[in-house]
């Protein structure tokens, strides 16, 4: 099997530019546009050529360099089914557990609605990397803009099926201020403490706090915990459904 190469850097303010590279067959896709210049520019100092674009979701830090690039490059532009219609360019449209074959490797997507309802993630099978766009972050989830907290835990919960040394590729490098929130809710946890003390390092020192394992953030994303007894005691839900646990963790963050 060949192994496939991950760049990450900085677009916009806190966006993430990543470019998946397979060198065996010279493909490379960017997942998201947020900056087409800066993507353009990685692409020349790599000396990669454009292959693909997979977007995430619409919205409007995810998509802007998507024509520019194709127009450049005459990539293929890769989208959910469901948002063809707010996917500008898009040539490819797949749905739910639809595989593509990039080089050797399938990318899977899977839909995961509830930061948007046409919100969707890649997963590199092999290589096991998977692209969540503004689904999951590093110790927090995407804000609710059009599905309800059901649609996204039921989403979540499709993540962590994945296997356990799946690595988490996101759209924001929020880490930090996840954690301060995750800590206020969850301070007990130690596996959250040791994360969260590697996260400030990390960020003292202008890196990147990402990819991270999926087996991390069960351990520390209080929105994959709704199982936690100290999460349940903060709300006062202790017993109640995992949905409504969820529904309170993401309201509480709205207001943090
Ligand atoms: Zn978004
Ligand atoms: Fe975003």
């Amino acid at each position: 099997m060949s192994r496939m190469e991950v760049a990450q850097f900085r677009c916009r303010s806190d966006n993430f530019g990543l470019l998946l590279h397979d060198p065996a067959s010279g493909l490379t896709a960017a997942i998201d546009t947020p900056d087409g210049e800066v993507i353009w520019r990685e692409l020349q100092s790599r000396n990669w050529q454009l292959s693909h674009i997979f977007n995430t979701h619409h919205h409007y830090d995810h998509v802007p360099g998507n024509e520019m690039l194709k127009e450049r490059t005459g990539c293929t532009i890769v989208g959910a089914k469901i948002d063809a219609h707010r996917i500008p360019g898009i040539d490819l449209q797949l749905t739910d557990g639809e595989q593509y074959l990039f080089g050797n490797q399938a990318i899977t997507m899977i839909e995961t609605p509830g930061h948007t309802m046409g919100s969707v993630c890649y997963f590199v099978q092999e290589d096991r990397f998977l692209f969540t766009g503004d689904t999951l972050f590093s110790m927090g989830c995407g804000r609710l803009m059009e599905g309800s907290a059901q649609t996204m835990w039921h989403s979540l919960q499709k993540i962590m099926a994945l296997p356990e040394d799946t690595k988490i590729y996101c759209g924001h490098e929020y880490t930090l201020t996840n954690a301060e929130f995750a800590l206020e809710i969850e301070p007990g946890n130690k596996a959250l403490q040791a994360r969260a003390n590697k996260v400030r390092e990390l960020r003292r020192a202008r890196q990147d706090t990402l990819p991270v394992s999926l087996s991390s953030e069960k351990a520390t994303n209080p929105f994959l915990r709704p199982d936690s007894a100290e999460i349940q005691k903060y709300f006062n839900l202790q017993g109640a459904s995992k949905t409504e646990i969820f529904a309170a963790i993401r309201t509480h963050k709205n207001q943090f």
